[in-house]
């Protein structure tokens, strides 16, 4: 690197501002140290001073940060990071050494897969679910049975049904990211959406999803009963879903704001008129595959 007698001699009418601007900025403590890691001929370093400075801020954060969650980096966990590269510096944001260990530890929720469910979910977690709902200890210890049992009998997964914003689809998803971090599979599938992308995909890679689906160790449909119902989305891709599932002694839980007594009704209903045994037949299914519990609680959006 040159030194602040030479570099000053270097002086051109082009580069005057540029200059300036940089040698004020290595007043700054932060800034020297960035750029002596660099290891750059100055008149190089001097077109990057407002993106290095960016850097220098946020290398300083890094020095004194604790921990992730204290981050104060533009964006958590990563820092704004030069790199020289064939008389160039670019910047691009690298991940720290507490972002890496966090992205370690979250690797399992991979094994979920959420279709169309808002991606926050995958932070549901066992040990910090709410214990103010009156039947809260119910539902924990079918989920504790539901553990111990897996995989060694077929035990009934769950249909839970309760108002809007009330915490079934959190409760289900906590459920499933004990068993991801044991690298068991499963999918949390927002049926109304699901139905919609069906319908207007075949011939796309939607069939390999929806096989997915249907054959994954453990499936959430979530918010059955909010969907449009045609007649074949019933009997040709819920029923058949649920028939395999049954066939395989695949668990499969199911959330909704419609009781079981209330839903067939919807499942009876469609554009084909009514059609009682044809309704009866999906309630059927999802009885055999699932015990049914209702949430009761306050609405939990914010
Ligand atoms: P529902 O499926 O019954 O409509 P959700 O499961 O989507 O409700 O929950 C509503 C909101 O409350 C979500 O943002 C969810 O993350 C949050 N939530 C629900 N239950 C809990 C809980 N036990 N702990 C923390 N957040 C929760
Ligand atoms: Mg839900």
């Amino acid at each position: 690197m040159l030194k602040m007698s030479e570099f000053a001699k270097l002086t051109d009418e082009d580069n005057n501002n540029l200059k300036q601007n940089y040698i004020k900025k290595l007043d700054d403590r932060n800034f020297r140290e960035l750029i002596n890691t660099l290891n750059v001929d100055e008149n190089l370093l001097m077109k990057y001073t407002s993106s290095l400075e960016e850097s220098a801020k946020e290398f300083a954060n890094c020095r004194k940060c604790p921990s992730r969650d204290k981050c104060k980096n533009e964006i958590k966990g990563y820092m704004y990071s030069p790199k020289v590269d064939d008389n160039k510096i670019t910047f691009s944001y690298v991940a720290c050494a507490y972002e890496e260990k966090h992205l370690r530890d979250i690797k399992y929720r991979e094994n979920v897969l959420l279709f169309e469910v808002p991606k926050k979910i995958s932070e549901a977690s066992l040990k910090d679910l709410y214990k103010d709902d009156k039947n809260r200890t119910e539902i924990i210890k079918y989920f504790k049975k539901f553990t111990e049992g897996y995989g060694k009998e077929f035990i009934k997964g769950m249909y839970l049904y309760g108002s809007f914003g009330c915490g079934k689809t959190y409760l289900i998803a906590a459920l499933f990211n004990e068993f991801a971090k044991k690298d068991i599979k499963s999918a949390i599938v927002y049926v109304p959406e699901f139905l919609r992308a069906l319908k207007s995909s075949f011939g796309t890679n939607f069939e390999e999803k929806y096989d997915y689906i249907k054959k994954v160790p453990l499936l959430l449909l979530d918010d059955i009963g909010a969907e449009n119902l045609t007649p074949w989305a019933r009997d040709e891709i819920l029923g058949t879903i649920l028939q395999y599932r049954m066939d395989q002694n695949l668990p499969t839980f199911f959330t909704s704001n419609l009781s079981l007594k209330q839903i067939e009704e919807h499942f009876t209903v469609t554009s084909n008129g009514k059609e009682t045994i044809k309704g009866r037949r999906i309630i059927e299914r999802i009885n055999f595959l699932s015990e049914e519990f209702e949430l009761t609680s306050k609405n939990r959006r914010s």
